[in-house]
C-alpha cells in the first residue's frame, strides 16, 4: 500500500478546520438568538460590574471606617489630656504667690481704722437683714478689689476686723447665746475673713446651731479644698446647710485681676471644682456675683453656673456701711 499523497493530507485538514469554524459560527449565531442565552450573558455582565461596584461601596466604608476611628481616637485624646489635668491640680496644689494685697494703701488705711485703740471688743457675732453672722477669721486667699474691709473698718456698723485673733468654738456660741436665738432661722459664716479657713471651729459652732433648730449657711470665695489641702466637702455635708460660692467672673483670666488669689488662676478652677463637689454631694448650693460687671458678664456666668449645674444668683453691690 502506498503512502497518502502529502499533498492531499494538507488539502484535506484545512477544509475539515473550516466545516469546524463554520459548525461554531452557527452554534455562537443560535445562541446569541436564544433569549434565554441573551439574559444570561447580560446577568453575567451585570454581576461583573456590581462585583466592581461592591469593590468600590467596601473602600468607601474603609475610609469611612478609619476617619471614625481616627475621631474617636481624638477624642479619646482629649479625654485623657482633661482627666490628667484634673488630676494634676488635685496633686500639685499651686505654688502661693505673694498675697496681692500686701502694700495695698486702701487695706492699710481701713486696718488702720481696724486697729485704733479705741477699747472696743472683736466681733463675733452680729446681726444684719433677720440673719444671724459669723465672723471667724480675718485670712482670706483672695484680696478682691470689691472687698468692703479693703475700704472701711465697720460694716454696717459691725467692726469685723478681728485684733485679738481668731475666736475659739465657745467664744463665738457664748455670743450667739447673748441672742434670742429663737428670733432667726439662720446662720450664716460669714466674715471679713474666707470661714474655711477654720474648718474644725466652723464644724463645733455648726453643731451647736443645728442643737437648737437654726440651719446653717456658708458664704465662701470656692477655695477652701486649695486652702486645705484636701477636699472638704465631705466635712462639710450634715454641717452646713447651704453654701454660696462667689463666682464674680466667667474666666479664670477675668477672675485673678478681680479677685487676686493667692493661688494665682487656679483660685478660680479650684472654686468650680468644689462647686462641682458640693452639687455632687447634694448640699444646696449656688454661685452669686453682684450686678455691676455688667449683663454680657453676668450672662456669661449664667453659662458658667449652668456647665456645673448649680443656680446663679445676681445680687446688687453694697455700697453703704
Ligand atoms: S473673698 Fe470675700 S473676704 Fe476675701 S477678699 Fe474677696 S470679698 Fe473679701
Amino acid at each position: 500500500m502506498s503512502e497518502p499523497n502529502r499533498n492531499e493530507q494538507n488539502n484535506e485538514r484545512p477544509a475539515a478546520e473550516r466545516e469546524k469554524n463554520r459548525d461554531r459560527g452557527e452554534q455562537n449565531a443560535r445562541n446569541a438568538q436564544n433569549p434565554q442565552n441573551a439574559q444570561n450573558a447580560q446577568n453575567a455582565q451585570n454581576a461583573r460590574q456590581g462585583q466592581n461596584a461592591q469593590g468600590g461601596n467596601r473602600k468607601n466604608q474603609k475610609n469611612r471606617d478609619r476617619e471614625r476611628s481616627r475621631e474617636n481616637r481624638e477624642k479619646d485624646r482629649e479625654r485623657d489630656r482633661e482627666r490628667r489635668e484634673k488630676e494634676n491640680r488635685k496633686k500639685q496644689p499651686p505654688k502661693l504667690q505673694p498675697h496681692p494685697n500686701a502694700g495695698n494703701a486702701n487695706k492699710k488705711k481701713a486696718q488702720k481704722g481696724n486697729r485704733a485703740d479705741d477699747g472696743r471688743k472683736d466681733t463675733y457675732v452680729y446681726v444684719l437683714d433677720g440673719n444671724v453672722y459669723i465672723n471667724l477669721t480675718n485670712k482670706c486667699s483672695n484680696a478682691c478689689h470689691f472687698c468692703v474691709r479693703n475700704e472701711r473698718a465697720s460694716y454696717f456698723g459691725n467692726y469685723l476686723w478681728l485684733r485679738n485673733g481668731d475666736p475659739t468654738p465657745e467664744k463665738v456660741i457664748a455670743a450667739l447665746n447673748a441672742l434670742d436665738l429663737s428670733a432667726y432661722r439662720e446662720v450664716v459664716f460669714c466674715g471679713f475673713g474666707e470661714p474655711t479657713y477654720r474648718m474644725a471651729e466652723m464644724s463645733a459652732v455648726a453643731d451647736y446651731v443645728h442643737e437648737r433648730g437654726l440651719s446653717t449657711r456658708l458664704n465662701t470665695n470656692g477655695q477652701g479644698s486649695l486652702i486645705n489641702k484636701r477636699d472638704i466637702v465631705p466635712e462639710l455635708k450634715g454641717k452646713i446647710d447651704k453654701i454660696n460660692i462667689s463666682l464674680n467672673a466667667a474666666s479664670a483670666e477675668k477672675y485673678q485681676p478681680i479677685c487676686r488669689s493667692q493661688f494665682g488662676e487656679a483660685g478660680y478652677t479650684g472654686m468650680l471644682d468644689f462647686a462641682r463637689e458640693c452639687r455632687r454631694a447634694e448640699i444646696e448650693c449656688w454661685f452669686s456675683v453682684v450686678d455691676v460687671i455688667g449683663e454680657d458678664e453676668v450672662a456669661a456666668c449664667r453659662r458658667v453656673a449652668e456647665m456645673i449645674g448649680i443656680p446663679l444668683r445676681v445680687r446688687a453691690y453694697i455700697s453703704e456701711s
